[in-house]
């Protein structure tokens, strides 16, 4: 029962090393590198090992500047099998909602397709919007945190744990379906370098833009965007204490660590 299966990745600004602009808040991006965004990879590869188990074909997607082509390759390198980079000047300035919209377009392209899987949130903007909306606009299913996955009566239904705080949860969904991949779960696998060299030599990597998605300009990018961030406001930063136990008894030192807690207001349970 090979699964068609398509992953959203995003190109994100590394923000491990960007900076704020501290008069507007917001994040410098210029000469920023980018990467593909971290928790998307425990994504793919959620998705290479239902390959691996099943059979089938992964297609990753993004919507972004043409830069992300770098990227894509490097999921080709992983064992991604093609890639879609949706890239067009009127999908700019989109806001989760446009963004949903035109993955949800996109993916109607696709189908029919299994299983359709993103990671949990972006480094970036961090929403976590875009998995929900995605299945609204498509009218499917879908499932958040879900860390492993299995297929059950052929290919029509698949069970998945999904993780909580305190508990790990069993929900069986039918296919088609859409997914939100627990970050920090199913460690993603290195490139290899026959599939580098494949990405490389290959044309694996098609490009659309909105010649061929005949979306209404008024749904996508800026236009199709009714959130406006009206200010931002940088949070003020706690400064950070240092304090010293003066003293050599282990057990001391641990009531006085609970002490200092309780005085920042920490209940330790
Ligand atoms: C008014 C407004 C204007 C904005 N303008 C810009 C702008 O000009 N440039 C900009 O970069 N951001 C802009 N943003 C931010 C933009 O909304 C988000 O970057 C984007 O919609 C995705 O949201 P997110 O990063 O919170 O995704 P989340 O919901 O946190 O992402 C969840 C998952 O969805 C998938 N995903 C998310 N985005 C994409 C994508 N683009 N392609 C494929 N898969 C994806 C990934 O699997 C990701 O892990 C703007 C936001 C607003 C409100």
């Amino acid at each position: 029962m090979p699964l068609d299966i398509v992953v959203c990745v995003k190109w994100v600004p590394n923000t491990q090393i960007v900076n704020i602009d501290p008069r507007t808040g917001t994040l410098i991006r210029e000469g920023v590198p980018s990467i593909i965004n971290p928790h998307d990879l425990n994504a793919v590869e959620f998705g290479l090992t239902l390959k691996d188990s099943y059979g089938g074909r992964l297609t990753a997607i993004a919507m972004s500047p043409p830069s992300a082509k770098a990227g894509l390759e490097f999921l080709i390198g992983m064992g991604v099998d093609r890639a879609i980079l949706i890239t067009d000047r009127v999908f700019a300035g989109a806001d989760t909602l446009a963004t949903s919209y035109v993955l949800a377009k996109a993916i109607e392209r696709l189908m029919p397709t299994d299983l359709i899987i993103f990671g949990q949130e972006t480094i970036d903007s961090s929403t976590a919007h875009i998995c929900a909306q995605t299945a609204s606009w498509l009218k499917l299913p879908y499932i958040y945190y879900v860390i492993d996955a299995r297929l059950e009566d052929g290919k029509k239904n698949i069970v998945v744990k999904r993780v909580l705080e305190r508990k790990i949860e069993v929900f069986e969904l039918p296919l088609p379906c859409l997914m939100a991949i627990a970050m920090k779960s199913n460690v993603p696998r290195p490139v290899t370098l026959s599939n580098k060299i494949k990405a490389k030599m290959e044309n694996l990597i098609e490009v659309w833009n909105n010649e061929m998605l005949k979306l209404n300009i008024n749904c996508v990018g800026l236009k199709g965007s009714p959130t406006v961030v009206s200010k931002s406001i940088p949070t003020p930063v706690v400064p950070r204490k240092k304090l010293k136990f003066e003293g050599t008894d282990p057990i001391e030192a641990a009531r006085w660590l609970l002490d200092r807690l309780a005085e920042e207001g920490v209940r330790v349970i």
